[in-house]
């Protein structure tokens, strides 16, 4: 498949990895948007958050404990952000569900 995460997965494209396990791999972004910025994605192909099944819901909350325990790991104990693009108007390009984890720096709200 013509994935650039399942290719990152498949260590067919090299990244710097924070974390992984059986289902999630977490990476650096190559174009960070602040002083740490890491993309969390599940292990298996899920194409955008509207891919999201009652049958592979449960990879959400494996995101959400990869987010938790990178943030630990990082002492992103002022807080960070958890973003998932989905499709045109989310802006997303990368066909892969992925979280960005954003933080070490005061992020603005509304996101624009
Ligand atoms: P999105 O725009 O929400 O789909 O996010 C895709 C993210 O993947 C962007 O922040 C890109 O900078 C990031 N990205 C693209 N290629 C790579 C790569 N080879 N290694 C790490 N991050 C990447
Ligand atoms: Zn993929």
């Amino acid at each position: 498949m013509d994935c650039l995460f399942c290719k990152i997965i498949n260590k067919e494209i090299p990244s710097n990895v924070v974390y992984e396990n059986d289902d999630v791999l977490a990476f650096y972004d190559i174009a960070p948007q602040a002083p740490v910025h890491v993309v969390i994605i599940p292990k298996q192909h899920i194409a955008s958050p509207a891919h999201i099944t009652a049958e592979n819901c449960d990879i959400a909350g494996k995101m959400f404990l990869a987010a938790s325990e990178i943030a630990k790991k990082l002492e992103l104990e002022k807080g960070y952000r958890i973003v998932s693009n989905c499709g045109e108007d989310g802006g997303q390009t990368v066909q892969h569900l992925h979280f960005h984890l954003l933080a070490k720096r005061s992020l603005a709200w509304p996101p624009g």
